[in-house]
């Protein structure tokens, strides 16, 4: 098989290490890739969000599979492009992928299939807003309708600063606030046929117990030990399966991944958020402990072959990955310093770049991430940490306490 993954960041790193190492994958490009991706895969130029120029490419290197990692594409429509060449792709139409690329339409889909989620409106003025928050009362959960990377939330108590944002985004969806950890739960469609990945969770605000603003993700760890006992088919029965049919009701199925963001709350799992791909950093744990094949899982996702695909098989133990970022993010990252020690099974680079000569610079926030596996998360924990502070990047930062309330049982379901 030969495989073309779209996107550039860690998630496309840990997808490429997952595709290189299925024995089907006989040739693997990516575009346009990074630095760690490159020891793993043929590296190309492409726009990512351009359907014709990725689906052109697609041809070019004759993809038998095209994997997008990023959200931008897919509400691009650049699935639909490739498909339309003829060839497999693992990702959803621009359609289906509003369930990602609009807050008002998944709340939509949400509430025609019944899923459990956060009361909601979909405000466009100020006097909508102050009467949304005025109902919810604090804190306050202000979204921007749009695309945002993960970045469009506040959530606050401070009124002032939840009427600001609603001010500059303009259409914001205003929630209930969900109380209780949180939960990542990653599911390989075909669009009938659903296969759920481990459970993860990440850590979205940039410093250490939860403080600060929120980032597009500073760590991440599986499986969850806290987790309630049969919490994953209670999500595929009330969410996942639910949400695939009301999609495929409407015309528009959804194949690709789906990735629930759940809170579980003291009265069970909600919803807070849908994507329309693997998510960042959370892949990179995931994948560390899957040992089935990631290339056959994606094509036969890709094919609508999903239902008559083995079990899948994880390794035992788990992983931890903790992201190292740019001094400045997730305001404003300074990019184009030098970094030494990256060069090492483990790092996952994800705004990085190299010179001609060689030298690894920052590129992006979040610039790259350790990712390791143990017997048990206390030992993956500490050896992404090893790997982290072997990484010198001037005025880096990371959090110091990804998995540790996991490891020390202090992850609690309220009420
Ligand atoms: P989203 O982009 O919708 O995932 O939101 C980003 C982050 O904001 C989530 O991971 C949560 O930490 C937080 N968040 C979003 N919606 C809610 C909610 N209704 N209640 C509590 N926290 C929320």
């Amino acid at each position: 098989m030969r495989v073309l993954l779209v996107g550039g960041g860690g998630r496309e790193h840990a997808l490429a290490l997952g595709l290189a190492g299925d024995p089907a994958v006989e040739a693997l490009f990516a575009a346009p890739g990074n630095p760690g991706i490159a020891a793993v895969a043929q590296l190309r130029e492409v726009t990512p969000t351009d359907p014709a120029a990725v689906a052109a490419l697609a041809v070019e290197v004759a993809a038998d599979l095209v994997v997008i990692g990023p959200e931008a594409p897919l509400v691009a429509g650049v699935a639909d492009a490739v498909r339309a060449k003829g060839i497999a792709v693992f990702g959803p139409s621009a359609e289906a992928a509003r369930l990602e690329g609009s807050k008002t339409f998944a709340k939509d889909v949400m509430t025609a299939a019944a899923v459990p989620t956060a009361r909601a409106y979909t405000c466009e003025d100020a006097a909508a807003v102050a009467r949304a928050l005025d109902e919810f009362g604090a804190p306050y959960v202000v979204k921007d309708d749009g695309l945002a990377a993960g970045k469009g939330v506040v959530v606050t108590d401070d009124r002032a600063e939840a009427e600001r944002h609603a001010a500059e985004c303009g259409r914001v969806v205003i929630e209930e606030y969900l109380s209780g950890p949180e939960v990542s739960l990653f599911v390989v469609t075909d669009g009938e046929a659903a296969v759920p990945l481990l459970p993860a969770q990440d850590f979205k605000r940039i410093g250490d117990g939860d403080t600060g603003p929120n980032t597009g993700g500073m760590g991440a760890y599986t499986p969850l030990p806290w987790a309630p006992p049969g919490l994953v088919d209670d999500v595929m029965r009330d969410v996942v399966h639910p949400t695939l049919a009301e999609l495929r009701r409407r015309g528009t199925p959804f194949a690709g991944l789906l990735y629930v963001g759940l809170a579980i709350t003291p009265s069970g799992p909600r919803v807070i958020e849908f994507n329309a791909r693997f998510g960042d950093p959370e892949t990179q744990v995931v994948l560390a402990l899957l040992e089935t094949p990631l290339g056959g899982l994606l094509h036969a996702a890709a094919t609508g072959t999903l239902g008559a695909h083995p079990p899948l098989r994880w390794r035992d133990g788990a992983a931890v990955t903790v992201v190292v970022a740019a001094e400045g993010y997730p305001a404003g990252p300074r990019t184009g310093d030098v970094i030494t020690g990256a060069d090492r099974a483990g790092i996952i680079h994800a705004g990085t770049r190299r010179d001609a000569d060689g030298t690894l610079r920052s590129a992006g926030g979040r610039v790259l991430c350790g990712t390791a596996t143990g017997p048990d998360l206390a030992a993956a924990r500490d050896a992404a940490y090893e790997l982290v502070r072997e990484v010198e990047l001037v005025g880096s930062h990371h959090r110091t306490d990804i998995a540790s309330a996991a490891v020390d049982g202090r992850v609690t379901i309220p009420g």
